[in-house]
């Protein structure tokens, strides 16, 4: 019990983003379709995921998943099949040596679609990019937003990220150009506040990319570069 008390150091975490992040979209090329993973059976690691993984755990950050998963609010599976995929992740990592603390998922979507579940369509608090869904993860697992991060592909994950009062980190595909001002940003990291962007105002707009509260501190293209990037900038 003196193990504790010991250390004053803030417990830290990395809370991750799932679809284009920790597995991969769901291609039919048949059908010519892309979805989220919504059974066991499509659920793919993205490279360096496991790895990554692997070594933040390794430098203490509790580790746990904050998603959107609007599929059953928008008909095209039911919520239980979101849950068991899910489940199925967090196996699956486990089997790879990696402990997930915590999923915590948005099945919300504000207009939903036809055959969707009308109890799952309305505006919420934790639909990313609000920051919601990170901020019950930060208290259920005792995490200081301030030594933790936010881990995503889009620039909706590094606003909540921030929002939350996190740093944040994104993880772009090369050819997604729309992420390229972002990519920019992370080069002037100096000029990044560590918390609340998103809540500034008073900025003049014309400045470069910087200011945006989507600027992530941190931008790699792997999710293993991404891991050494965050235990670099942690200590
Ligand atoms: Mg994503
Ligand atoms: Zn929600």
């Amino acid at each position: 019990m003196t193990d504790t008390s010991q250390t004053n150091r803030p417990r830290r975490g990395v809370l991750l983003d799932r679809d284009g992040t920790l597995i991969d979209f769901v291609r039919d090329a048949e059908l010519g379709v892309i979805t989220t993973a919504f059974h066991p059976s499509q659920l793919r690691l993205l490279p360096g995921v496991a790895t990554g993984l692997r070594l933040l755990g390794a430098h203490g950050f509790v580790l746990a998943i904050a998603t959107n998963q609007p599929g059953a609010a928008k008909g095209h599976f039911p919520r239980e099949a979101i849950a068991r995929t899910n489940d199925a992740l967090v196996a699956l990592l486990r089997t790879e040596g990696v402990d997930i603390a915590a999923v915590a998922v948005c099945l919300h979507h504000p207009e939903g679609a036809p055959g969707g579940d009308p109890a799952l369509i309305a505006p919420c608090p934790c639909r990313k990019p609000k920051p919601g869904l990170l901020r019950d993860l930060l208290d259920q697992l005792d995490l200081d937003p301030a030594a933790s991060f936010m881990v995503g592909d889009t620039p909706s994950d590094v606003e909540a990220g921030r929002a939350a009062g996190m740093r944040t980190a994104l993880l772009f595909d090369q050819a997604r150009c729309e992420l390229c001002p972002l990519r920019a940003a992370e080069a002037e990291p100096d000029r990044i506040s560590s918390a609340g962007g998103a809540d500034r105002s008073g900025g003049d707009p014309g400045r470069s990319a910087t200011s945006h509260p989507c600027a992530p501190h941190v931008a790699r293209a792997r999710f293993d570069e991404i891991a050494r990037a965050v235990v670099e900038a942690m200590g």
